[in-house]
């Protein structure tokens, strides 16, 4: 992988402080920074800079961390890290069930927001990057690494982030059999205060055949364990 230019943070966080002590530590990492005020000025960030990872603060002015959440989960699929109070547990509890995928409690040393950030973008990181092919085609399915696209049969098809992981990962293991834990280990990391569970790779994986149309049955079951893709 190459890492001339670190990945894209968003912070949305009122705290003016905050976000500077942040920023600031996180420069120096060469993340590259951009930061909201409110969650409407974060919501308009979030969708024209697309970044690779969300701090998002509950308590904010206007429309609240949690509203935001919410809209933007149903958008985009990208780690969202929340900044929350140590008395709002209700708020990290409903935060995760709305869609973020970790949060810390403030106040938190720097080094462990970077340590939750590095290791949130490593595991995005095998849904966007990792490999150094531009693109690679398995039968009638071309998958396009930069563009994050993928064509059947020359036809563009959308896919969500996960499932384009999930094509990635089973292309990438060349005909290897990966277990149901495994993609759920390697795609969603496993968290066990998130209610995930192996079904929910299944539901991927059913959408993922059916925007493959006729390559649908490259991707096969076996059965009680995992899945594999006929890669001839
Ligand atoms: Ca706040």
């Amino acid at each position: 992988m190459t890492t001339a230019t670190k990945e894209k943070i968003l912070i949305i966080e009122d705290e003016k402080d905050l976000v500077r002590l942040i920023r600031h530590n996180l420069e120096k990492e060469k993340y590259h920074v951009t930061s909201a005020r409110d969650a409407e000025t974060g919501l308009k960030l979030a969708r024209s800079s697309k970044p690779d990872l969300i701090l998002l603060d509950i308590m904010l002015p206007k429309m609240d961390g949690l509203e935001f959440l919410k809209t933007m989960r149903s958008e985009v699929d990208v780690p969202i890290l929340l900044l929350t109070a140590k008395r709002s547990e209700m708020d990290r509890i409903l935060g995760l069930k709305l869609g973020a995928d970790d949060y810390i409690v403030k106040p938190f040393s720097l080094g462990e927001l970077q340590a939750r950030i590095a290791g949130h973008l490593r595991r995005a990181g095998i849904q966007t990057g990792g490999s150094d092919k531009k693109s690679v085609s398995v039968g009638d399915i071309n998958i396009d690494f930069e563009r994050h696209e993928i064509l059947v049969k020359g036809q563009v098809t959308y896919l969500a982030p996960k499932e384009f992981a999930i094509l990635k990962l089973l292309i990438e293991a060349n005909g290897k059999v990966l277990s149901r834990e495994q993609l759920l280990q390697l795609i969603w990391g496993h968290d066990k205060d998130i209610e995930i569970d192996t079904r929910t790779v299944d539901q991927h994986i059913a959408r993922l055949r059916r925007k493959l149309r006729s390559e649908s049955e490259r991707i096969r079951t076996v059965p009680n364990f995992g899945y594999q893709v006929a890669m001839k």
